[in-house]
């Protein structure tokens, strides 16, 4: 678990600002949602919290201490792209194993862990499977089983199911919330989604043009949004 706090953060790519200053803090063990159109710079300030982007101006604080310049892998964060970015020429269990591998783990360690995971996530038995052998579904699964193996602190999602049907969509974001919850961790997940961020989030951002509109818990936000972009979103003063 760790608290996040993104200071006056701004991003731009060549001409294009596309964060404009950004102030949000996460309170450590919550589901929080960062909610926006597509464009409006949720995946990059998702990426700047991982440390795969750098600021131009600003800080991301993890419990406190300035994290700005530090690597990705010294963060204990864990990112679920949007498409997954599954190795095809790797089975399942060395997809999962492959980062414990890159920590020069003792094989026996690894094979526990990957196991331990594996069983978490309703995945046993499909350990020498090829992602091209497996239904989305599993896809996402094993996504978010390599993610965790690392035993994150921060667990970064974006738009992890949006590649995924209605009805799978809602039984994984169960999933999603029951692990977050047994594992403890803080996450942070990236939508556009109202429905799906109103149904896995503690707080939420929305977020529109590199600017934070409002926050809150998505009761207040749904029901009376401040600002008419919100409003407008989340389609109320249609
Ligand atoms: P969202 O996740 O809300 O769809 P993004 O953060 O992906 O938004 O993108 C916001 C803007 O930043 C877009 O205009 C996009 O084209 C631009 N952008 C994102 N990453 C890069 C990059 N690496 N180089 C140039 N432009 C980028």
């Amino acid at each position: 678990m760790v608290n996040v706090k993104i200071s006056n953060v701004t991003k731009s790519f060549g001409r294009n600002v596309v964060l404009k200053g950004i102030n949000l803090e996460i309170p450590s063990g919550k589901f929080f949602a960062i909610l926006g159109p597509s464009g409006s710079g949720k995946t990059t300030l998702l990426r700047i919290i991982a440390g795969f982007e750098i600021p131009d101006k600003g800080n991301v604080f993890f419990d406190g201490k300035d994290v700005t310049d530090k690597p990705p892998y010294k963060r204990k964060v864990a990112l679920v792209p949007q498409n997954w970015a599954l190795w095809p020429h790797m089975t399942v269990f060395e997809n999962v194993a492959f980062g414990l591998k890159v920590m020069k783990l003792p094989r026996s360690e690894i094979r526990q862990r990957v196991n331990e995971v594996l069983d978490l996530l309703g995945l046993k038995g499909l350990e020498g499977r090829y992602p091209h052998q497996l239904s989305g579904g599993q896809q996402q699964r094993v996504a978010l089983a390599r993610a965790l193996v690392v035993k994150p602190k921060l667990l970064l999602l974006d738009e992890p199911l949006s590649n995924l049907d209605a009805v799978l969509r809602i039984k994984l974001r169960g999933e999603l919330k029951r692990i977050q919850r047994e594992l403890g961790l803080t996450a942070i997940y990236v939508t556009h989604d109202q429905e799906e961020a109103l149904a896995l989030a503690d707080e939420l951002a929305v977020i529109n043009e590199g600017v934070v509109v409002e926050t809150g818990e998505p009761r207040e936000i749904f029901i009376m949004p401040k600002r008419l972009f919100t409003a407008k979103f989340i389609g109320r003063t249609s």
